[in-house]
């Protein structure tokens, strides 16, 4: 199962194990577009897995990796900028929003409200748009807009 449209359970997820994989193809996710550069449709796509797992406390959660080169603009030069993503969250699962403020004050990681059947690359989008800088710049140095 490794299509991303597809829905799934994500409290099955977590009990069974399961893993989902599958490639973010940025040209297409609509979120995105005022994030990443203008000549997005060349990039590879970024790859992400779902894990499901538990915390330390046993409770139900999901693992969720990221792993690709996304074109972003520096705003310090405006040129173009590979802003290389390689990041492992986990989402602790809650089946209410009231449980979900529970969670929220019990634990330092993200929490998500599982009530309802999730989307694969609606929530591989959400993670990336929360990866990516408000204003990614060069390495100084490497910047056209120089050291000063
Ligand atoms: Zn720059």
């Amino acid at each position: 199962m490794t299509s991303t449209g597809k829905s799934f359970d994500a409290f099955r997820l977590a009990r069974e194990r399961g893993v989902l994989e599958g490639m973010l193809d940025l040209a297409a996710a609509s979120r995105l577009r005022d994030r990443i550069a203008e000549d997005a449709d060349r990039t590879e796509p970024v790859r992400w897995r779902i894990a499901g797992t538990t915390d330390a406390a046993g409770r139900p959660a999901l693992a969720i990796r990221l792993a690709g080169d996304v074109p972003v603009t520096c705003q310090r030069c405006l040129a173009p900028l590979a802003f290389e993503v390689e990041r492992e969250t986990v989402t602790l699962l809650a089946r209410s929003e009231q449980e979900a403020d529970a969670l929220d004050a019990s634990t330092d990681d993200e929490v998500l409200v599982a009530d309802h059947p999730l989307t694969a690359s609606e929530l591989v989008e959400d993670e990336l748009l929360l990866t990516l800088p408000f204003a990614p710049m060069h390495e100084p140095g490497a910047c056209a807009a120089g050291n000063g």
